[in-house]
């Protein structure tokens, strides 16, 4: 991948993490990883639809994960989508906590462990 699709992701993602939304300038390694929504290893490709901007921490635990289970229902369901999701559909705050207002959401938050010590020491004022 060249330099300028990256750049357009970021800009995209306006800095932040598209699943937890932590900007680029409280990222501890101040850089988000341009990442692909469905891995490579499933056939994702480096087509602008398929990258994500995303944080160390939300990227190395999706992996190459597509879906997880849903806490509340105990079903296979899918990760969110930031390129057909919207945010906003799926989660909301709760202080630092991210809560999910969706099977997706709360799928994606367990999956991801979005509210993990680390997350939740970054988000702290
Ligand atoms: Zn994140």
């Amino acid at each position: 991948m060249t330099e300028r699709p990256r750049a357009h992701v970021r800009e995209r993602a306006g800095h932040r993490c598209e699943y937890c939304r932590l900007h680029e300038e409280d990222s501890p390694l101040a850089v988000l990883h341009v990442e692909h929504i469905l891995p490579r290893a499933h056939g994702g490709t480096d087509d602008l639809a398929n990258l994500a901007l995303a944080c160390i921490d939300c990227n190395l635990h999706k992996g190459p994960n597509l879906t997880g289970i849903d806490p509340q229902t105990n079903e296979v369901t899918e990760l969110f989508h930031p390129r057909r999701h919207r945010w906003e559909d799926h989660f909301t705050w709760r202080g630092i906590y991210v809560v999910g207002k969706t099977s997706i959401g709360r799928t994606t938050i367990g999956v991801l462990d979005m509210n993990s010590e680390d997350q939740l020491a970054l988000r702290s004022p």
